[in-house]
């Protein structure tokens, strides 16, 4: 197949590790009989120096125009500046909004060499394969009316958590879509006992539960969820949730894996190109180095390859690599060991071939 990709490399540690995603997938061109082309674009603090704008619309309408987009990273200290009136995080924002990418998707999964590097107690890890989805355009972060006033002499703070019952319905039937192609459940995490939002959303889970019984489904209490993520996260298959629980329990999630260098994410929305990038952030304490741990993106790579080019096999050639690089005891820094990011990409795909 051909396909028109569009990279955002970004700051800091973001050019690095994407320059080594471009090369696996350029081996899975070759292995496969693809031809991927690439447009690249700035975002984020780069694009501020460049243009003085985070995000331009010349950035976003190549993104738009391409069938997927790989980010690096954005930010660092140098547009750290509070009182900034743009800065690289709006730009990440804006693209998100922009591309109508309403569901993010966090797989998490433990690799049995690395649960040493984990916080959780071995016994607990073993087995661990999640994929957390938060609802990521509405809820609490996007509820109006939000902001200050001075109320009774008193000054008070509002935010609105607010949900459209087709901004439920469209996540949560895709987490039950991608259920059925692994183990078959979903968690469904709220706070119906409190929330009128989250009623609505476990109202509709219900519903489309009904129409889904080969999935399972169980609903869960957020401050359960939180509990149950690190005391059991092996019991764990899909969990479905609203922005900020799934802001808070994506993070808490990717520490079971052992490094934040290690994990992917894919942005989707229900028609338009997906937005694919490693969970970790520019990283500026080792920017330059060539020392980031490129398994994250190239990982996101595996997520693009399935999601946005419908390339299952190809997808998994890179999560088998990935995982006999691991296996072979292959590390970058941060897990302890030596090799540098094109040392660690070599090894992936020396086991690709
Ligand atoms: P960070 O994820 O950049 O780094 C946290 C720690 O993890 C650092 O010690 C870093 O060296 C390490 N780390 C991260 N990725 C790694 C990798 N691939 N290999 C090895 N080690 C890695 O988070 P931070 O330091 O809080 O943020 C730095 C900048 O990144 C900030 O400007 C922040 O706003 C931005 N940020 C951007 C995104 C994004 O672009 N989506 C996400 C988070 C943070």
């Amino acid at each position: 197949m051909e396909a028109k990709l569009m990279l955002l490399p970004g700051d800091g540690i973001g050019p690095e590790v994407v320059a080594q995603a471009v090369r696996v997938l350029e081996a899975v061109a070759g292995k496969g009989g693809h031809t991927f082309s690439y447009a690249e674009g700035l975002l984020g603090g780069c694009s501020l120096d460049r243009y003085g704008a985070s995000l331009t619309d010349e950035t976003l309408a190549d993104c738009q125009a391409a069938e997927a987009i790989l980010m690096g990273a954005v930010g660092g200290p140098k547009w750290d500046d509070p009182g900034a009136s743009d800065r690289p995080e709006r730009g990440l924002l804006a693209l998100r909004r922009g591309l109508k990418v309403f569901a993010n998707l966090r797989p998490v999964r433990v690799h049995p060499e690395l649960v040493e590097w984990s916080p959780v107690k071995p016994d607990r890890l073993r087995g661990v394969d999640i994929l957390v989805i938060r609802e990521l355009t509405g809820g609490l972060y996007f509820g109006w009316p939000k902001g200050r006033e001075i109320k009774d002499g008193r000054e008070r703070a509002v935010d609105t958590l607010e949900y459209y019952d087709y901004e439920i319905r469209r996540v949560v039937e895709l987490a039950f879509r991608l259920a059925r192609g692994r183990r078959g459940k979903v968690t469904s995490v709220d706070k119906a006992n409190v929330l009128e939002s989250s009623r609505l959303w476990r109202q509709i889970t219900t519903e489309i539960g009904g129409l889904n019984p080969d999935v399972s489904l169980e609903h869960m209490l957020v401050d359960t969820a939180s509990m149950r993520l690190v005391s059991a996260p092996a019991q764990i298959d899909v969990l479905v949730t609203e922005n900020m629980f799934g802001d808070i329990l994506t993070d808490e999630a990717s520490v079971l894996a052992g490094s934040m260098g290690l994990l992917p994410s894919a942005s989707l929305g229900a028609e338009g190109p997906g937005l694919y990038e490693p969970i970790h952030g520019s990283a500026p304490d080792i920017a330059g180095q060539g020392i980031a741990n490129p398994v994250g993106t190239i990982l996101s790579v595996a997520m693009l390859l399935r999601h946005s080019l419908g390339l299952e096999s190809e997808a998994d050639w890179v999560e088998l690599a990935v995982d006999a690089a691991l296996a072979a005891n292959c590390r970058t820094v941060d897990l302890g060991g030596k090799l540098s990011t094109p040392q660690m990409t070599d090894e992936i795909l020396a086991r690709l071939e």
